[in-house]
């Protein structure tokens, strides 16, 4: 059988925080664990949001951390380039090939439907369900509507569950004609949905596994639907439960003093870090440092619990302290 190939797919729209880096290291040790290479590719296809300086950032901190990758933007590889943003022709080909097929269709609803209807990848950021206005316009009325407005593209969804495995979460599966509805692949203004650019991304960089933050379980059986249409074989799935603060609230930017950059410039031991890291995961005991690689004999994926996993009050102020 071929290497595994997993990776880190950081947005670099803010800091990593430790639920950001918990999932990194997490894909690392699921990689290596198996003899796996990683590839870092940077999520950076809508530079609108998109802040200066946070990718070099990003890639920092987690080398800081003890991680490491094989391909990705600092150091080149076989399927570059690893940002998003330089990617833009790859996501239009795989565009063309979906209308070729009838498989997409150009969609005229408002900015705000679409907005609503398409982009973020988180759950609960969908919005309403598509309605399906555009789906059968004529050739004639597509051209009408042509003239005056770019149109988004939809991919054009089956009615019916789409199941798969999670490697965490075990048998999962979403109703996406039901949920969402036909989804936008491509936005008005020309940048590919997060749905269509990652599964292109990964498609072309060989993954074969996907390990993720579980906010992102409900957007598998979309991208499912993406490698069935664009008739690749899909990844395995990993899925793992997030961090979530004190205040039992997932970690967002707002707990600013769980960003690793903070912790590293307030003197934190990075193995002190992946020591709680491990902890949250029920790798190792509380409050022993740890190198990631230390923590690779006998790694499991599908033996971490799916519960979130709680960081407990002072977790974060030890590690500060000296
Ligand atoms: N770029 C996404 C994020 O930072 C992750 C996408 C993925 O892993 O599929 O949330």
């Amino acid at each position: 059988m071929d290497r595994p190939r997993g990776r880190f797919a950081p947005t670099p729209t803010g800091p990593l925080h430790l639920g950001n880096a918990r999932t990194a290291l997490l894909a690392w040790l699921s990689a290596r664990a198996a003899g796996g290479a990683v590839v870092m590719r940077v999520e950076d296809a809508d530079l609108l949001r998109t802040r200066p300086g946070m990718e070099d950032r990003i890639l920092d901190e987690l080398a800081w951390l003890g991680l490491d990758w094989d391909e990705g933007p600092d150091r080149g590889g076989p399927h570059g380039p690893y940002r998003q943003s330089e990617r833009a022709p790859r996501y239009q080909a795989a565009l063309d090939r979906l209308r070729e097929a009838g498989l997409a269709y150009p969609c005229f609803c408002s900015r705000a439907e679409i907005a609503a209807a398409s982009q973020a990848p988180h759950a609960g950021d969908d919005g309403p369900r598509y309605p399906g206005s555009c789906r059968d316009l004529s050739a004639a009325e597509v051209r009408e509507r042509e003239v005056r407005r770019r149109p988004a593209w939809r991919l054009r969804v089956e009615p019916g569950p789409v199941p798969f495995a999670d490697a965490v979460h075990g048998p999962s599966a979403h109703d996406v004609a039901a949920e969402v509805g036909d989804f936008v692949v491509l936005r008005a203004d020309g940048v590919p949905a997060y749905q269509l650019a990652v599964v292109v991304d990964d498609v072309e960089m060989g993954i074969t596994e996907v390990v993720r933050g579980d906010d992102l379980l409900p957007s598998t059986s979309r991208q499912l639907l993406l490698y069935r249409a664009l008739g690749a074989p899909p990844p395995r799935f990993a899925h793992v439960p997030l961090v979530v603060g004190p205040d039992g609230e997932r970690l967002a930017k707002r707990h600013a003093a769980l960003s690793l950059g903070q912790l590293r410039e307030g003197g934190a031991d990075p193995r002190a870090v992946v020591g709680l890291l491990a902890a949250l995961s029920g790798l190792a005991p509380e409050g022993v440092d740890r190198s990631p690689a230390e923590l690779l004999p006998g790694f499991r994926l599908d033996r971490l619990p799916r519960a979130p996993a709680v960081l407990r009050p002072g977790a974060v102020e030890r590690l500060l302290s000296p």
